[in-house]
């Protein structure tokens, strides 16, 4: 019988959420159907809402679901009804790079994450004006249920509230996972974080865990980088038009040997990576507007210097979610502190918060 949701759809680009009821199918073989609970809202969803990135409209978006396994399709045995789970992101599971444990560079992500449509090529929902596109990131969380896949839905044990687990499905596994699995340093080594959004704070408490020293935080707005020195930051950074390179080599003179960037912007990337030591890393995070370009200085790179990206940090989500969620337990990975919750209802508002910098983490409460 197919399900009755609630959903924040989006109509225009650039335009509000508005909050419809939409009709979704049953699942089918390797779906899931979730009841969500929670949704965190990353900038992937403020990206798409502003710009097109391949996602057609009317469009349902939302990519960090947590919730109750309500039913499952033929074929399902990972999770069962009333199994809690956190949704990730979508991968096929076959391709070359899903059969090399490297899920997050599947060859059919932007079809499996952006495209509106599910693989058979159906429209997902139907709305009072007709077809709704949504699946994305295989799930469309922004609503009260969620059809996802049994790859991208990963049963978690305990009893953390909806809103703690929600984000770790996109936005903290970014950030801790390109420190743990993409830059893999070592205690006693540096590293440095350029934008104290959620990821970049993911990414520092990641850093922090792992024993990292000198733990550098560069930002704009002062008061996060007091959160950042709270959550165990040796060092700030504040970015007002200052030498960021030679601030950054003002504490480690030899130069930094990791830097994480979520900021986007030429400028300080290019100063990050001349901050770097020989053979330094600069892992870059932002999913920037169409047209950027940034310079560097290529002899930069002669020193062995590595400039990189990272999706969903180098994560394989059914192994890293619940990896996060035991040192969150640990104490290690006190991600909760980011979170400011709203009803699903008040999305523009919380949307409006995260832009303007005054919730770093907002999770949508669905009932
Ligand atoms: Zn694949
Ligand atoms: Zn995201």
């Amino acid at each position: 019988m197919p399900t009755i949701a609630t959903a924040a759809i989006l109509h225009q680009r650039g335009g509000p959420f508005g909050i419809e009821t939409v009709t979704l199918a049953d699942p089918g073989p390797g779906q899931v159907l979730v009841k969500v609970h929670a949704c965190g809202i990353c900038f992937t969803d403020i990206g798409v809402q502003n710009y097109e990135q391949g996602t057609p409209l009317p469009h349902v978006l939302g990519h960090e679901g947590a919730g109750v396994v309500l039913a499952t399709g033929p074929g399902v045995t990972r999770v069962a009804a009333g199994d809690r789970v956190v949704l990730s992101y979508a991968s096929c599971g076959s391709c070359p790079r899903c059969s090399a444990a490297a899920p997050q560079y599947c060859a059919s992500f932007m079809a499996l994450n952006y495209s509106g449509l599910l693989p058979d090529g159906s429209v997902p929902m139907a709305g009072a004006d007709g077809p709704v596109y949504g699946g994305f990131f295989g799930q469309s969380a922004f609503a009260s249920h969620a059809l996802a896949y049994e790859r991208n839905t990963v049963k978690v044990d305990g009893d953390e509230p909806f809103s703690t687990l929600a984000p770790l499905g996109c936005g903290m596994q970014t950030g801790a996972g390109t420190v743990w699995n993409s830059l893999a340093p070592r205690a006693g080594q540096s590293l440095a974080v350029s934008g104290t959004g959620s990821v970049g704070l993911a990414a520092l408490m990641a850093a922090v865990a792992s024993g990292c020293g000198p733990v550098i935080a560069i930002d704009r707005n002062p008061e996060r980088l007091a959160l950042a020195a709270s959550l165990g930051a040796t060092h700030t950074i504040l970015a007002d038009g200052r030498d960021l390179s030679a601030a950054i080599r003002a504490i480690v003179p030899d130069g930094i040997d990791f830097l994480v960037d979520t900021t986007g912007v030429g400028p300080v990337i290019r100063a990050g990576l001349e901050a770097l030591t020989a053979r330094g890393q600069l892992a870059m995070l932002a999913v920037t507007p169409p047209g950027t370009e940034i310079t560097i200085n290529p002899n930069v790179l002669l020193g062995g210097r590595h400039l990189r990206g990272a999706v969903e940090g180098d994560a394989d989500p059914q192994a890293f979610i619940p990896l996060m969620l035991a040192r969150h337990r640990a104490g290690q990975f006190p991600h909760d502190r980011l979170v400011t919750t709203y009803r699903l209802a008040q999305i523009n508002e919380a949307i409006a918060a995260m832009r303007q910098g005054s919730a770093i983490k907002p999770v949508l409460l669905m009932d």
